[in-house]
């Protein structure tokens, strides 16, 4: 990647990114994209607000056919597509997918999965309200940005009282359910901890509205099965582990190897899916070195685990951690030929180019893959995350509008949000609960979808099984 932006810099130096958007526009793909990879970050047409389609735009049969259509004449071929199990596609043909070239190539595969979307579920969208009630962590990915050995952060951990209050808050305003999201800690100590809490929330927040209480969502890590088991029994009922990539290479090159094993994350997914949870789980899109192949394995594993939730977003650097150090160091000595790491300088106007061309390629590559992500698992239910509003401030709608319906906003208290940062520029920090709230619901208002409150709305996907079991 970093050739390519050698190539760049010498074609245009020095511009802001803003006016390298428009320049683009006269040169080619090719020219941009020296590597091959399929991204082209200059599309600004691309980012726009109204992008793929006007918010009253209604997709009918007719128009599903085409679309259809049109993805058989983008492939060459005519994918597997029986109604009721989504679409099925091939390795190589995701791998086709998730490189378009062109503007319209995308505006087919979104508009197409827009259509699953619609049919699916309307206009509709959950709120699931995230409490991060605590930032410490036992393990240390690469990656992440409240890492264990994290130089900088504050490590907090909110009060009991603090966390039933947010769920309290939550029932309110009907979002219905609550993430509870912490760092990785398998002390028996936490274990009881989380036990504690679910018993209270669910104490709490039971009402004539949800007379089991809210729904609590947990995503805590990698823990033994008789831990997860107590707290579905105690009533926590879905589950979020992301596996981050299937790449195995790739897995182990991202987490330190002493304490982290790709086999027992897989392991606790299945766990879970026994003990009876509705499982979730996703990966980072455009971790450096992970190839287009290993994407479209990814979506493949996605059916293969069975999945009831997904949520996935662009790799986006955090400073302090290694990873992040490691683009630091290519770019400082490749490009600059500096080799004192004091000399590196993160706010330079060319570095800070690279890093924002290098997001918007991960942007783009995410939204194709939220498109397939939709078109194969049609009836999961796939979160707009924050970190594509990090990238585009209309991230978060772009993704609803394709296919997203969750949303999830944070009720952490604001005096803890700063410590909570697994990536750079992560929106939501300074504002408050309502803030957020507000936000959120004109977001999803902005894209003609409509917030359903007061319920748990759990997966499709998942009320399938159940009723297909009895
Ligand atoms: S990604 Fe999760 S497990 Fe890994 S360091 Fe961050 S909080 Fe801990």
């Amino acid at each position: 990647m970093l050739r390519s932006f050698q190539k760049l810099d010498r074609t245009f130096p020095k511009f802001s990114v803003s006016k390298l958007f428009q320049i683009k526009r006269h040169h080619s793909a090719e020219d941009l994209d020296p590597d091959g990879c399929g991204l082209d970050p200059f599309d600004i047409s691309f980012n726009s607000p109204n992008f793929p389609m006007s918010s009253t735009e209604k997709l009918g049969e007719e128009e599903t056919q085409r679309l259809t259509s049109e993805v058989e004449h983008i492939l060459g071929s005519k994918p597997t597509y029986p109604n009721v199990k989504g679409w099925k596609f091939t390795e190589k043909e995701l791998t086709r997918l998730l490189s378009n070239r062109t503007h319209s190539e995308d505006l087919v595969l979104f508009k197409t999965a827009a259509s699953a979307t619609e049919r699916e579920f309307g206009n509709e969208t959950y709120f699931r309200g995230i409490a991060e009630f605590s930032n410490k962590c036992e393990k240390d990915c690469n990656y992440c940005g409240i890492r264990k050995s994290h130089p900088i952060v504050q490590r907090f951990d909110m009060s009991d009282k603090e966390v039933v209050d947010a769920a309290k808050w939550v029932a309110e305003y009907g979002y219905g359910c609550l993430l509870l999201q912490s760092g990785e800690r398998t002390v028996k100590k936490e274990n009881e901890r989380v036990s504690r809490l679910i018993r209270a929330i669910k104490k709490e927040t039971t009402s004539k509205t949800y007379p089991k209480g809210i729904g609590i969502i947990l995503s805590v890590g990698e823990q033994k099965p008789e831990v997860y088991k107590e707290w579905f029994d105690l009533g926590a009922h879905r589950y979020l582990l992301r596996i981050e990539t299937t790449n195995r290479d790739l897995y182990h090159k991202i987490h330190p190897s002493f304490n982290h094993s790709f086999e027992t994350r897989v392991q606790c997914l299945k766990s879970l899916r026994d003990i009876g949870y509705q499982v979730g789980s996703g990966v980072m899109i455009g971790i450096p070195g992970q190839s287009l192949l290993d994407l479209a394995r990814d979506l493949l594993w996605y059916r293969q685990m069975d999945l009831d939730m997904i949520g996935m977003g662009p790799y986006i650097h955090s400073q302090h951690t290694p990873m992040c150090e490691e683009f630091e160091k290519d770019y400082w000595q490749v490009q600059n030929n500096v080799t004192d790491k004091d000399d590196w300088d993160w706010r330079d106007s060319d570095f800070a180019q690279y890093r924002d061309m290098e997001n918007w390629k991960r942007y783009r590559l995410t939204l194709r893959m939220l498109a397939l992500t939709r078109l194969m698992c049609f009836d999961c239910n796939i979160a707009a995350t924050t970190a594509l509003q990090a990238i585009d401030p209309f991230g978060r709608e772009r993704a609803l509008e394709i296919a997203a319906n969750v949303v999830m906003p944070i009720v952490t208290p604001k005096k803890y949000r700063k410590n909570y940062v697994l990536y750079d520029g992560k929106p939501c920090v300074e504002e408050g609960k309502e803030e957020c709230r507000g936000c959120l619901q004109a977001r999803v208002l902005s894209v003609g979808k409509r917030v359903v409150y007061d319920q748990w709305n759990d997966p499709p996907h998942f009320l399938r099984k159940q009723i297909n079991k009895k």
